[in-house]
């Protein structure tokens, strides 16, 4: 789950990380406001979508005085924010922060998450702050630190020198820099946070501040935080992913052209990749799950066939503890009442194949009966390039 800078702000300064003063704003005036609140210019306009690379995309501006904070905020506010993460069509600036603007010395980055691999957090930090990560891991990895914490001991202060050494700080700013470590730490552990990220950490005359924040919660612990859901924001969450999630479906929106219904999350990846192997390109991922009846098929093709760019289903169905004629009459029902017009091919395997078929192609439905998984692939392939 994601959430957006000035939550993760609010969440950071519980745990005593140094944060600038600043408040969130759902309209220009309420950023107006919220800027003369801070008592001093230049304030910061930061644009709150849950994406990163504001900045280089005109979402981050200064504001040396009233009349300039009233135009950027208008300016910001509402924009369509075309950023390296938020894809081509960008995303509509509902929410700004507006912060006191701080005097930079220097421009950190910083960054807690799990290290699979490991088992263990990566604490990891570089001198090449506010600039894009991934091109410094790609250019210049040797910019950035890695610290392993063992999460049964925790972070202990060693780690936190050696962070700040890495950072080449000395003096107060090195004892400000190992506090906040820690701080961070905490927060990330605390908060269940799959990934906690600074950029830039900066570093103001002695102080060591978070100017930036990212975080994204586990999703797997969110069941012990159930403050969370008011941190929420739907707004900036794909609709067919809500829509999916409110059926309990487990649904991802991907950029191909054929819509996938499967149950179970492994037989969806197979699927996925099936598809691939014969030269096609998923719409989504999509686990119906275990009992798959004609409610959970019917939500299952109106959230793939919401997706324009779906020109063909293929259904891809195990019928172990429920049986194949059970599904095909949920998928007959369904096509009826969503009146699908692309081409549908199914593969059910498992208890009743055989009549499931039979039901399928009596039908009168446009609906494909393929043998196996290369069978159904094949044909779902065939239908989309004809
Ligand atoms: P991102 O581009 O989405 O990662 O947004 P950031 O919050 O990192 O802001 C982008 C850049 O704006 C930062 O790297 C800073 O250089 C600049 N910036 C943000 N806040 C301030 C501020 O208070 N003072 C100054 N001088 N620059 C700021
Ligand atoms: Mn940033």
């Amino acid at each position: 789950m994601k959430i957006h800078e000035y939550q993760a702000k609010q969440l950071l300064a519980g745990y005593d990380v140094p944060v600038p003063k600043g408040k969130p704003a759902q309209s220009v005036d309420e950023a107006v406001r919220a800027g003369l609140d801070l008592g001093g210019f230049p304030v910061v306009v930061k644009a709150q979508i849950h994406a990163g690379g504001r900045g280089k995309g005109g979402g981050v501006k200064l504001a040396k005085n009233e009349t300039e904070l009233k135009e950027l905020a208008s300016q910001i506010f509402g924009m369509q924010l075309v950023t390296h993460q938020t894809g081509p069509a960008g995303q509509t600036v509902q929410r700004l922060l507006v912060e006191q603007g701080m005097k930079i010395d220097q421009e950190f980055y910083a960054s807690i998450l799990l290290d699979r691999a490991q088992s263990k957090d990566v604490f990891m930090v570089s001198t090449e702050g506010g600039m894009d990560i991934e091109e410094v891991a790609a250019k210049t990895p040797e910019k950035i630190v890695k610290v392993t914490i063992d999460p049964a001991s925790g972070f202990q202060p060693h780690h936190g020198r050696q962070l700040a050494f890495a950072l080449g700080l000395s003096g107060k700013s090195f004892k400000s820099a190992t506090a906040c470590f820690e701080k961070l730490y905490r927060a990330y552990r605390e908060a269940d946070c799959s990934l906690l990220e600074i950029n830039p950490l900066i570093r103001s005359g002695d102080e060591i501040i978070a100017l930036d924040a990212k975080v994204n919660f586990d999703d797997n612990a969110l069941y012990r935080h159930p403050d969370y859901d008011a941190l929420r924001d739907l707004a900036e969450e794909d609709p067919s992913e809500i829509e999916a999630s409110k059926s309990n479906l487990n649904f991802i929106k991907l950029d191909g052209n054929i819509g996938c219904m499967v149950n179970g999350a492994g037989l969806a990846m197979a699927t996925m990749d099936i598809i691939k192997l014969h030269g096609g390109e998923p719409a989504n991922f999509l686990d119906v799950g275990g009992g798959a009846n004609a409610q959970s098929v019917a939500a299952a093709f109106k959230i793939i066939l919401a997706d324009k760019n779906v020109k063909a289903v293929m259904i891809n169905i195990f019928g172990g503890i429920v049986r194949c004629d059970r599904v095909a009459a949920g998928v007959i029902e369904a096509a009826k009442s969503e009146h699908v017009t692309v081409p549908v091919i199914v593969r059910l395997e498992g208890n009743n194949a055989d009549v499931a078929a039979q039901m399928l192609r009596d039908s009168g439905l446009n609906l494909t009966v393929a043998g196996d998984l290369t069978d159904a692939a094949t044909k779902a392939c065939a239908a989309v390039k004809g």
